[in-house]
C-alpha cells in the first residue's frame, strides 16, 4: 500500500467508482469523500467507497497528496474557490467533467498557484445511474480516460494522475481541451440531446402510451441514456455549448437532406445514407 492520501469531492457514480477501484488496488493508504450532502457522504462511508469523509471540502483537502474532484459541471467553480487555499504545496488536483475547456477556465480563476498541478480529466465510462449507489469497482476497466494538460500543467502532475487511472484500469490519452470538447460533443453530447428530445417528442404525442407500450428494443438501445440525470446533462450541454451547437446544425442539415429525399420518394438516397452509416458503424465496433 502507498501512502498516498486521497481526497475525493463528489461520491457519485464517477468518483464512487474512482474510490472503490483504487481501495481494490491498494493505491493509497486513506480515501477521504467530501461533497454536498452529509448523507451521501454517511452512504459512501457505508458502502466501503471512502475510508471517513468531511462536509467542508476545505477539511477534507487538508492532508490531501491528490484531489479528484467528480461534482457536476456546474459545481466546478466554486469547489475549486472554496479549496484553492486549503491544499497544500505540490497537491495534485484533477477532475472527471465531461466538458474540459469550461473546467478549465474554471480552475484558472480559482486554483491560484496550483493551477500548475491540476489536470484535466474526462473518464469515457459512465451509465445512465447516477449517485454513490450506482457506483463500481470495474467501471473504467479497459475504458479510455482523457487528460487535457494545458500548456502550464506540470509534467510530473500529468504522469501522476495517468498512473491513478491505470491503476483503475483504464487506458489514458491526451490531447487538447479544443479538440476533446469538439469530439465528445458529437460521439456523446449530441447522442443525450437527440435521446431527450426523441422521447419528449414522442411524449407529448396524444397517444403516448400507445408508443411506448408498443416501444421495441431498438427504442430502449436508442433512448437508454434519457434516463441519465437532466441537471448534470444541462450542465454539460450549456458547458460545450459552441461546440454541441455545430453538431446540432451539422445534425439538422443531415435531416434535412433525409427529410426532402423522404419527400421526393427517394429511396436510392436515403438507401445511399444508411450504407455509409451502416458501414462506418460496422467498422467502428469491429
Ligand atoms: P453523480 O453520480 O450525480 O455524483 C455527483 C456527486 O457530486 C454527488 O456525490 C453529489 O453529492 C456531488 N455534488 C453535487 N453538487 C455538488 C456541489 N455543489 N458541491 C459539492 N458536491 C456536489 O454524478 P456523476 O455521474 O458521478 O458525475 C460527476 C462528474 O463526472 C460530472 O462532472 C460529469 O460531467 C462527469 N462524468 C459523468 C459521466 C457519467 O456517465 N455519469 C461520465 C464521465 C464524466 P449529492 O449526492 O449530495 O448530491
Amino acid at each position: 500500500m502507498s501512502a498516498i492520501k486521497l481526497c475525493v469531492i463528489g461520491t457519485g457514480l464517477i468518483g464512487g467508482s474512482l474510490a472503490l477501484a483504487l481501495k481494490q488496488k491498494k493505491y493509497c493508504a486513506e480515501i477521504i469523500g467530501a461533497g454536498r450532502s452529509e448523507a451521501t457522504l454517511k452512504k459512501a462511508v457505508e458502502l466501503g467507497v471512502v475510508d471517513h469523509y468531511e462536509t467542508s471540502p476545505e477539511n477534507a483537502v487538508a492532508d490531501a497528496d491528490i484531489v479528484v474532484v467528480a461534482v457536476p459541471l456546474g459545481a466546478m467553480h466554486a469547489v475549486f474557490k472554496s479549496i484553492s487555499t486549503a491544499l497544500k504545496p505540490g497537491a495534485i488536483v484533477t477532475d472527471a467533467g465531461s466538458a474540459k475547456q469550461s473546467v478549465i477556465m474554471d480552475a484558472a480563476k480559482s486554483l491560484a498557484s496550483h493551477f500548475a498541478n491540476f489536470v484535466p480529466g474526462h473518464p469515457i465510462a459512465g451509465t445512465e445511474q447516477s449517485g454513490v449507489a450506482a457506483a463500481f469497482a470495474e467501471l473504467y476497466q479497459q475504458r479510455r480516460v482523457i487528460l487535457t494538460p494545458t500548456d502550464k500543467t506540470s509534467t510530473d502532475a500529468v504522469n501522476a494522475v495517468t498512473a491513478m487511472w491505470q491503476t483503475a484500469g483504464a487506458e489514458v490519452e491526451c490531447m487538447s481541451a479544443e479538440h476533446h470538447d469538439l469530439v465528445l460533443a458529437g460521439t456523446s453530447h449530441l447522442p443525450h440531446l437527440l435521446a431527450f428530445g426523441l422521447v419528449d417528442c414522442l411524449n407529448n404525442l396524444d397517444d403516448v402510451d400507445e408508443v411506448f407500450r408498443f416501444a421495441a428494443g431498438g427504442f430502449r438501445d436508442f433512448t437508454r441514456i434519457a434516463s441519465s440525470d437532466p441537471v448534470m446533462w444541462r450542465d454539460i450541454c450549456l458547458s460545450n455549448k459552441d461546440a454541441v451547437m455545430d453538431m446540432m446544425r451539422r445534425y439538422r442539415d443531415q435531416m434535412d437532406d433525409m427529410y426532402k429525399s423522404m419527400e421526393a420518394g427517394d429511396g436510392e438516397a436515403l438507401k445511399q445514407v444508411f450504407e455509409r452509416a451502416k458501414k462506418a458503424r460496422d467498422d467502428f465496433c469491429g
